[in-house]
Formats: C-alpha cells, sequence, structure tokens
C-alpha cells in the first residue's frame, strides 16, 4: 500500500478504522444510537464554533452542497455564484437544478476573492436569496476570506453557503462570528475518516428561509427539511449509515484532541511553499495558498501522470493532478488532517526530487531536506 498525500481522502488512523468494525446497532429503532448521533453532531459544532445545529447526511462531501442548494433554492430564486475556482463556479449547477437563477461572480482564479471589489459589485447588485463561497477551493488550493466576505454578503441580506469541505479543522472556521448560513463539510479531508459522510451547520435564519418556502423542496435525500426535528421525533429520514458514524466519531475525537492541529498545518504549508519556489519550481497560486494543499505548476516538458505514476510505483506515494481547466497543468500535494505531519511531507518531498529529477528536472535543492531547515 502507498502513502496517500492527496488532497483528500487523507490517511485514517488505525482507530477509526477499527471503530468503524465495531458491531452495530438499528440507527432506526435504537434511541442510544440517535444519541451517539446528536453528540458526534453537538462535537462537531463546537470545532466550528457555532451554536448552529449540525446534521450528518449519508452521502460524500458533493451531498452537503447539493442539499444546501436543494433546501435554500426556489423556482426563479437569484442566487450569487462566487467563482474563482472549479468546486466555485460548479455551484451553479446545483443552482439550475433546483429551478433557481444563479448569477456567477467570476474573478481570476490564480487569487482570493477580494472583499472590496465584491463590495462593489454588490453596491450596484445585491438582491439575492444567497451566495455561494468555496473556502479552500481544492483543485487549485485557493483560500477565500470567509471570515470578511460572509459577514458582508449578510450586510446585504443575503444568506451565505460556504463549501469549507477542504479547509475545515485545517483553518481556522468560526461560524457563528462569521455569519456562515449553511457550513459544507466532509469525512475524507482534514477530517481523516473514510469517504461516505458529509454535513452541515444550518443557522436559524437558513432553517427559517427553509420552513417557510412556497414550493416542497424539490429532492428527498437532499432535502435539509427532513432532518430538523430528527432528535426531538428520534426519527431519521433514512437509515443512517451507522458503521460510518463511528468512524466520525473517533475522528471528530481525534481532532478535538489535536490542540496544536490549525498551527501545524500552518508552520507545514508556508515550509512546503518555500521549499517548491526555492527548488525552482513554481506555484499555480499568486498568493492565498491554503494550508490544506499546494498546487505547483508541472515543469515544462514533463506530464503530471508520469510524475504520478513515479511518485506512486517508485516511491509509494500516492498525490494528486488536477482536473476541469486545470487538468495536466498541476500536480496537487495533500497535506491536511493526519497528512499534515512533518516526516510524512517530508518523504513526499524528497520523492518528488528524485521523480522530477529522473523525468528531466533538477530542482535546486532536496527538497525533503530544504522542508526540514524551513520548518518555522
Ligand atoms: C472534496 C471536496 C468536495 C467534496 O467532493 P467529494 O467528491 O464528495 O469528496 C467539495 N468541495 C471541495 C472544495 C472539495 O475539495
Amino acid at each position: 500500500m502507498y502513502k496517500m498525500m492527496t488532497p483528500g481522502p487523507t490517511m485514517t488512523a488505525p482507530s477509526v478504522l477499527q471503530a468503524r468494525s465495531r458491531e452495530f446497532v438499528n440507527p432506526d429503532v435504537d434511541p442510544d444510537f440517535c444519541e451517539e448521533y446528536h453528540r458526534v453532531c453537538t462535537e462537531l459544532a463546537g470545532l466550528l464554533d457555532t451554536r448552529n445545529e449540525v446534521f450528518i447526511l449519508g452521502g460524500e462531501g458533493i451531498l452537503s452542497l447539493e442539499a444546501a442548494c436543494a433546501s435554500l433554492t426556489e423556482p426563479g430564486d437569484r442566487v450569487l455564484v462566487i467563482d474563482n475556482g472549479i468546486f466555485g463556479r460548479g455551484f451553479a449547477d446545483f443552482v439550475k437544478i433546483y429551478g433557481g437563477d444563479p448569477v456567477l461572480y467570476t474573478v481570476d482564479y490564480h487569487r482570493p476573492v477580494e472583499a472590496e471589489a465584491l463590495r462593489e459589485f454588490l453596491e450596484g447588485d445585491h438582491d439575492f436569496k444567497y451566495a455561494t463561497v468555496v473556502h479552500c477551493d481544492t483543485p487549485s488550493g485557493v483560500l477565500n476570506d470567509i471570515g470578511l466576505l460572509c459577514p458582508m454578503l449578510k450586510e446585504y441580506g443575503i444568506l451565505t453557503v460556504v463549501d469549507s469541505v477542504a479547509a475545515m479543522f485545517g483553518e481556522e472556521v468560526h461560524v457563528d462570528e462569521w455569519k456562515i448560513d449553511i457550513i459544507c463539510g466532509g469525512s475524507q479531508k482534514a477530517l481523516s475518516a473514510p469517504p461516505g459522510l458529509a454535513f452541515v451547520a444550518v443557522s436559524p435564519e437558513a432553517v427559517y428561509a427553509m420552513r417557510n418556502r412556497k414550493t416542497p423542496v424539490a429532492s428527498f435525500y437532499c432535502s435539509l427539511l427532513t432532518f430538523l426535528d430528527y432528535y426531538r421525533e428520534k426519527w431519521f429520514p433514512y437509515t443512517m449509515p451507522v458503521s460510518d458514524i463511528y468512524g466520525l466519531a473517533e475522528a471528530v475525537r481525534l481532532v478535538r484532541e489535536d490542540t496544536d492541529r490549525i498551527r501545524r498545518h500552518h508552520r507545514i504549508a508556508a515550509a512546503v511553499r518555500d521549499t517548491v519556489k526555492e527548488a525552482g519550481l513554481s506555484l499555480y497560486l499568486d498568493n492565498g495558498d491554503a494550508a490544506t494543499v499546494t498546487v505547483i505548476r508541472v515543469p515544462e516538458g514533463i506530464r503530471d501522470s508520469d510524475i504520478i505514476q513515479t511518485m506512486k510505483e517508485e516511491h509509494g506515494i500516492l498525490i494528486s493532478g488536477s482536473f476541469g481547466v486545470l487538468a495536466g497543468r498541476v500536480i496537487r500535494l495533500g497535506h491536511m488532517g493526519n497528512n499534515a505531519n512533518i516526516e510524512d511531507v517530508a518523504q513526499m518531498l524528497t520523492a518528488l526530487s528524485k521523480t522530477l529529477k529522473q523525468l528531466g528536472f533538477s530542482c535546486q535543492c532536496d527538497m525533503g531536506k530544504e522542508f526540514i531547515k524551513r520548518l518555522p
């Protein structure tokens, strides 16, 4: 088996795998399960610094994005889709599927959204039911300052939906202070559980908007309305994936214990970026790299697939390419969750130096050693 240094899924702790193999109860019938689910939701809310209610959904991270759009969008609703990356733009599809009218605010993909430029746009047009924005848009690794953007959108009376799937637990998140109405997360990124679960934290304002719809939600599985009363009624809209939730509970426990987590992500990410530049490679972004992933331009004359294959087959380390408009142009090094540790990242960088050399690009340093030297 290889080390999975991708920007999700990430490497999973043995205790999380063990928790998933525990004998399980009937989640529809046994009220103890409802208590356990509720406890994990409450712990997630604590980590996200919110008093809003959290719901864990049975499905991958993408489900949380679609569920937010399905639950808020009514036919004809104008929705502001903030687009400086592939996931950012992708929200427009969900809005359309549920009958909404997405209005794209498209800016350069090489840097974060600028708050003041967005404000100028909003001065001209702010008639939106809600806005969508991605915290870390993983294909490019850009980190948007949702702590600035969301409170500003709320000043204009716009609800906020944030995709923080690839940022939360590796970057600071303060849902209440930042006025985020629905934040979306997943199990397989910095939380380092296997893929399979999504979760959302939903504000009272978003609940109000959902409960006061004029038309029903055009989905059952994607409707958050079906979850709102689960705890009072001890009822779930479908059988919860109980083993996945046992694993998630253990992953949440580990994250709660790891108090140095955010600082470590930042320390490692800064050293990786400095190292990559020192080696003579170039980062995809002008600025605003997230602490969870580093995105590097593929050197001239080399194929991304050759880098990835050599890394996997000769060095036992899986890294990733990208997709959409970035396909073939960049490689991505994941350092989120359990992967944000010095040993694995140093090993990945040493292997990358060797791989590139083999393929015809000589780095100006041994990146593994340089990384250790540059750790702040
Ligand atoms: C991983 C990811 C998701 C969820 O995608 P899945 O394919 O369900 O894992 C959503 N948004 C971003 C920014 C992501 O990186």
